[in-house]
């Protein structure tokens, strides 16, 4: 299959491939839509075992982020960027810096962020060659680390499922297995416990899992068994292709629901949900709340982290009507979020307040804004 096969089948619009040879970035930045908006979405920096693995993650990881920004009502299109390999400390730097100069080249289509493999001081090192960056630190202006708020949407969403599984919204009681505690899974498990849940880990990562049990009281789990513990909600909050065929019939949830991208392995395996009778919210319904808190870093007069809080809550009532929608329809909630999504990119139909685009000279501090009405793992964050 060609490139432009790939992004006939899969909408895209346009597919950069970047390459810096005294830095040594190779990168390449795909553009799935900008009707409703620039396309934002994070760069994602991995090991990958040769450029057509890299083509079809970014393509993939693109589509994704128009489907998420449409569905969460945003101005915004969807995009993604791959850095292939893994530098030295010094070369990712300079590639580091490279690759912010191909993006200022995209003249501001293309907005990037964090995303798995990339910091927030990665997006500080880009910011110093384009402004079309977000979750760049405080200090200059941003929002800094989006995971908190990504995190505060999955329990958003765990609410309404809560509501449409059990008839109340409170996850008290509630058993949910957390997979992968990094730093949206490490926040979900603060909040989950802040408000009664309880909670069992799975992390890779050994260190990960003690800090979870010390810090919040949960229970570990080999990882090997995590994804079929029996509990009320499974939450994957590590990698995507998580559920397949095989892993859907060894399940043991009530429910999905976490922050991972790209969670199904295949295009039926919503429908094999669905019939084993596990209800899953899509995970770009869930994962919203960090691209919706990102959001607020464009918008008229700049980001303020009360009002990023507040619209996170949105995630919530969308999972409400994804999941009544999919009900009333006798259809599964992911044919229900994508044709929320596809109905909105199709009307091409944009929210009133405008996305404004990032200058130079938004560097300006802005001020702290003490966060209210979220819960106790918030406060104290940046
Ligand atoms: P992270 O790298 O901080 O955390 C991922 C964690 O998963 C790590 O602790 C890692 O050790 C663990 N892990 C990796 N493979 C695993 C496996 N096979 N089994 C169990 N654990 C495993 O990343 P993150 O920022 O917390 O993001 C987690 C997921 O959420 C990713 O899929 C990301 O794309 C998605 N997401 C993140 C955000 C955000 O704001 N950070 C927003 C939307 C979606």
């Amino acid at each position: 299959m060609t490139v432009f096969d790939s992004m006939e089948e899969g909408g895209h619009e346009q597919v950069a491939w970047c390459h810096d040879e005294r830095s040594g970035l190779r990168a390449i930045v795909a553009l799935h839509s900008t009707t409703l908006g620039p396309a934002l979405g994070g760069v994602r920096m991995r090991a990958y075992a040769d450029e057509r693995h890299a083509l079809a993650d970014v393509l993939r990881l693109a589509r994704g982020m128009t489907y998420k920004a449409a569905v969460a009502g945003l101005d915004l299109g969807g995009g993604k960027a791959v850095i292939l390999d893994q530098p030295s400390p010094t070369d990712r730097r300079s590639r580091l810096r490279a690759y912010g100069r191909f993006v200022h080249g995209l003249a501001g289509r293309y907005i990037t962020a964090e995303d798995v493999g990339t910091t927030q001081a990665d997006m500080d090192l880009i910011r110093q060659e384009t402004p079309h960056v977000t979750g760049v630190s405080v200090a200059l202006g941003g929002s800094g680390d989006p995971s908190p708020f990504t995190a505060l949407g999955v329990a958003h969403a765990m609410g309404s499922l809560a509501q449409a599984c059990w008839g109340h919204s409170s996850l008290e009681g509630r058993h949910v297995v957390v997979v992968g505690v990094g730093k949206v899974g490490g926040a979900l498990v603060a909040e989950l416990v802040a408000v009664g849940a309880r909670v069992s880990v799975a992390d890779v990562d050994p260190a990960k899992v003690r800090s979870a049990a010390e810090l919040h009281g949960a229970r570990p789990l080999p990882v090997e068994d995590a994804l079929a513990e029996p509990c009320d909600i499974l939450a994957p909050c590590a990698l995507g292709g998580v559920l397949d065929e095989r892993v859907i019939a060894r399940l043991a949830c009530l429910a999905v629901c976490g922050s991972a991208n790209n969670q199904l392995a295949g295009p039926n395996d919503g429908r094999r949900l669905a019939d084993a009778g596990v209800l899953y919210v899509p995970d770009y319904v869930a994962s919203a709340g960090g691209i919706i808190n990102i959001a607020g870093e464009l918008a008229p007069g700049g980001y303020d982290r009360d009002r990023a809080v507040a619209r996170v809550g949105a995630v919530g009532s969308t999972t409400a009507e994804v999941l009544a929608r999919a009900r009333a329809g006798g259809i599964t909630p992911v044919e229900a979020a994508d044709r929320m999504a596809e109905a909105r990119i199709a009307g091409g139909h944009r929210a009133e307040e405008p996305v404004a685009r990032p200058t130079l000279s938004t560097t300006e501090p802005v001020a702290e804004v003490a966060p209210t009405g979220t819960g106790a793992w918030l406060r104290g964050w940046n």
